[in-house]
């Protein structure tokens, strides 16, 4: 009997992973401003065309790459950012899958340019569909940029399964700023067909959320502050009375990372009780920090979800912290008032 078994080739496999990472241009924006934000950068620069469809290009000043990584960041599974199954419990960095560039550069057009810091001369690199077709010396900035076109070229099921550019663009948005409310000490600016969207001067959180969400936000916002062994939480609540029947600001983030949790919601809305109208939806922006072996993120590829070793306590915290803020700033009182 002959075997049949065989590993597949790199640029196969790669697609198939890429299926997992790269799900609409949003995707492929979150992963590369999350690389520039590794990078150390201070300031990120995010260009689109038609809602990422025709042109992604995420511009860092961040350390950028020498001539072998700028060749290597596209391999599978290749990473600066843990080395060993240990580091996946004290992570520091957004990404340590090392499956992003890899994907992307199967699925679409990358042109990557990068040069190391006082580097006079730099990389530029030139992949469509896992091929390198061209990486040559050249003078570029110091960081790195990363022009992503005709996205799903080889995958016509995904190109057609994209909705309407304002849709697209809202998904970009949405992970725009869940990264823009979490590094509040980079400058973010966002330009879509040429006009400007966002232009994030770095500055405090109470000043990034304002300058993300309006002028108008800042007196919405009650500071949550609280310290504990497990968890430390710090971020903003917003009053009762400003509650919205749309379910729109509600964010949560652990360890600098945007996450989903219905548990940790529900235990914000329990401390609003008997303070919200019927039908509203409170804001709040929540940052929690846990000890990372504490946490695990490592659930989804897109790491939204988290699992937590003591979830009840952090819930019992949680709902005690933005109770004593909602009461300490008198927002009860003010409501009754209104009534
Ligand atoms: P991961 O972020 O999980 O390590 P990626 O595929 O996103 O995997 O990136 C692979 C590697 O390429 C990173 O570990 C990093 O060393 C390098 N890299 C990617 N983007 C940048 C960037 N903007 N600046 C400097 N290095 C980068
Ligand atoms: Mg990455």
């Amino acid at each position: 009997m002959s075997n049949i078994i065989r590993l597949l080739p790199d640029h196969v496999a790669n697609q198939i992973a890429a299926g997992e990472v790269v799900q609409r241009p949003a995707s492929v924006v979150k992963e590369l401003i999350e690389n520039a934000v590794d990078a150390g950068a201070t300031e990120i620069k995010l260009i689109l065309k038609e809602a990422g469809k025709t042109l992604i290009q995420v511009i860092d000043n961040g350390k950028g790459m020498s001539e072998t990584d700028a060749r290597m960041a596209f391999e599978r599974h290749a990473t600066s950012k843990i080395s060993t199954a240990e580091d996946l419990f004290a992570l520091q960095t957004k990404g340590f899958r090392g499956e992003a560039l890899a994907s992307i550069a199967a699925i679409a057009h990358v042109e990557l340019k990068t040069c190391l810091k006082q580097a006079e001369l730099g990389t530029h690199v030139v992949i469509e569909g896992s091929k390198v077709v061209s990486q040559e010396v050249a003078v570029v900035p110091e960081g790195t940029s990363f022009s992503v076109k005709n996205l799903f070229f080889n995958i016509p099921a995904r190109r057609n399964f994209l909705k309407s550019d304002t849709v697209e663009f809202r998904h970009i948005v949405d992970e725009f700023e869940r990264v823009a409310l979490v590094h509040h000490n980079i400058h973010f600016i966002l330009l879509h067909n040429g006009s400007e969207v966002f232009n994030l001067p770095a500055s405090n959180l109470r000043q990034r959320i304002v300058n993300v969400f309006g002028g108008k936000t800042n007196e919405k916002l009650v500071p949550v502050k609280e310290n504990t062994d497990i968890v430390t939480v710090e971020g903003f609540v917003g009053k009762p009375e400003y509650a919205k029947k749309s379910r729109g600001e509600q964010f949560f983030f652990v360890n600098d990372r945007f996450i989903k949790s219905g548990y940790l919601h529900h235990a914000v809305l329990s401390a609003y009780e008997g303070l919200l109208k019927e039908g509203v939806h409170p804001t709040y922006f929540i940052y929690l920090n846990l000890p990372p072996d504490t946490i695990d993120i490592n659930i989804h590829p897109t790491k939204t979800e988290v699992k937590f070793d003591d979830e009840q306590a952090l819930y019992s915290i949680l709902r005690s912290a933005v109770k004593h803020s909602l009461g300490q700033f008198n927002v009860t009182a003010a409501l009754d008032f209104q009534r």
